[in-house]
C-alpha cells in the first residue's frame, strides 16, 4: 500500500474555541439547557469531531437533520434528536434508538404512534410556515399519549432583533406551555439566544455561534474563529506589465510583479465571490487575491513578499463574519460549503 500524502490544503480547528463559543452560549441562555446543532456535518467542521468536544464540556442535546447524519454520530452514543423527523423508510433505524425524531406533522405523528415509537420531540409552527404542525392542532389533542420529551418551534427572524416576527412567534409557543406532557419547550437558534430571557424556555439549539458566526451584533466580540483555511504554493511566477491573471482576464498587472499561485478554489468552498477581493496572509504579510478564482487554483499577488516560494503556506482570511461581508455569501453556506477534500486538523 502506497501512503497517501497530506492534502495541499486544509482546515485548521480550534477545539478549544468551539468549546468557547459553546461555553458562551450556555451562558447567555441563563439556566437553559444548551444544544448543539450539528447537522450538515457540524455546519461542514466535521460532525462527529464537533460533537465529541462538545459533549465533553457538557453538551447533552444535539441536533440533526437526517438519520443517515444521526448513524455517523452513533459510535459516540450521545442524546440525538433528528430535525425532519420519519419517513417510512426511517422507521427501522428510528426504532433502534440511536436517536429520537423531531415530529412535523399529523402523518408522522402517526407513523410514529402506530409503531409504538417512544420518546419523540414535536416541532410546533409558530409563523415561520416553514415544518411543524399548527398550534390549533395541538390544542386539538394531537399530541395526547405521545411520550413527548421536547416542545419545539423556530424563529424566522431572530437575526432582526427589531423585528415583529419575534414576539408574536414567542408568544404563540408560550400560550402552548402547559398544553402538553412535554418535560421541555425550545424556541432559540443562535440568534434567538441573544434575544434574551424571554426565549430561552427550557433549552436552546445554536448552531452558527458555536462555528464563529455571528448572526447578529449582540454576539461581536464574544465568540472566537473556530476554522482556519490553509493552502500550499503551487508555483511563483513573474507576471509583466499588462499581462492578465487567470480565467477571463479579471486582472491586469499594473506592473511588472510577481504571483504566488496556491492550492485551494471554489470546490473547497473557497468561492469565486472572492475574486479580485479576498486575502491571505503569509506570516505577518498580507497577499491580495488576483483575477479569477478557479476551481481549484487562487493567485496572489506576491511582489512585496519574496521569500514566499513553492511549497510554503498561506492562511487565507476566512473569518466567518468578514468573508461573508467580503464575498456577500451568507455565513451559513461559507461554512456548510467547505470542501470534502479540505484536511481537517483539529489542534486539541
Ligand atoms: C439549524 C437549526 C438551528 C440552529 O440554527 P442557527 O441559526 O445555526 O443557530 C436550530 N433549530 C433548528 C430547528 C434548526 O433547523
Amino acid at each position: 500500500m502506497i501512503d497517501i500524502p497530506p492534502a495541499p490544503h486544509r482546515l485548521r480547528l480550534d477545539g478549544e474555541a468551539l468549546c468557547h463559543n459553546w461555553r458562551a452560549l450556555d451562558r447567555m441562555s441563563g439556566t437553559a439547557a444548551t444544544g448543539a446543532a450539528v447537522k450538515a456535518d457540524g455546519y461542514g467542521l466535521g460532525a462527529v469531531e464537533v460533537a465529541r468536544r462538545l459533549a465533553a464540556v457538557g453538551c447533552r442535546d444535539f441536533f440533526v437533520s437526517t438519520w443517515a447524519e444521526a448513524a455517523a454520530l452513533a459510535p459516540l452514543c450521545l442524546p440525538v434528536a433528528v430535525l425532519h423527523g420519519v419517513r417510512e423508510e426511517d422507521m427501522d433505524i428510528a426504532l433502534s434508538g440511536i436517536a429520537k425524531p423531531v415530529l412535523n406533522t399529523a402523518g408522522q405523528i402517526a407513523r410514529w404512534r402506530q409503531a409504538g415509537g417512544g420518546v419523540c420531540d414535536v416541532m410546533v409552527d409558530t409563523g415561520m410556515n416553514r415544518l411543524g404542525v399548527a398550534p390549533e392542532e395541538v390544542g386539538a389533542g394531537l399530541l395526547d399519549g405521545l411520550a413527548l420529551d421536547t416542545l419545539h418551534s423556530h424563529l424566522a427572524c431572530a437575526d432582526e432583533p427589531e423585528s415583529a416576527h419575534n414576539e408574536r412567534q414567542r408568544a404563540a409557543f408560550s400560550s402552548l406551555r402547559g398544553r402538553t406532557t412535554a418535560r421541555r419547550m425550545s424556541l432559540a437558534n443562535s440568534a434567538g439566544t441573544a434575544l434574551g430571557e424571554p426565549y430561552h424556555f427550557d433549552l436552546v439549539r445554536p448552531g452558527l455561534a458555536l462555528y464563529g458566526g455571528e448572526p447578529c451584533s449582540a454576539f461581536a466580540g464574544r465568540l472566537r474563529q473556530v476554522a482556519a483555511l490553509e493552502a500550499q504554493v503551487l508555483q511563483r511566477r513573474r507576471v509583466g506589465a499588462g499581462e492578465t491573471v487567470g480565467y477571463n482576464a479579471k486582472w491586469t498587472a499594473p506592473a511588472g510583479t510577481a504571483v504566488a499561485i496556491i492550492n485551494i478554489g471554489y470546490a473547497d468552498g473557497y468561492f469565486r465571490a472572492f475574486s479580485n477581493c479576498g486575502h491571505a496572509w503569509f506570516r505577518d504579510a498580507q497577499l491580495q487575491v488576483v483575477g479569477r478564482v478557479s476551481m481549484d487554483l487562487v493567485a496572489l499577488s506576491a511582489a512585496t513578499i519574496p521569500s514566499l516560494q513553492e511549497g510554503d503556506w498561506v492562511v487565507l482570511d476566512f473569518e466567518i463574519p468578514i468573508a461573508s461581508r467580503v464575498s456577500r455569501i451568507s455565513q451559513y453556506e461559507l461554512l456548510t460549503s467547505l470542501g470534502a477534500r479540505l484536511q481537517r486538523r483539529w489542534n486539541i
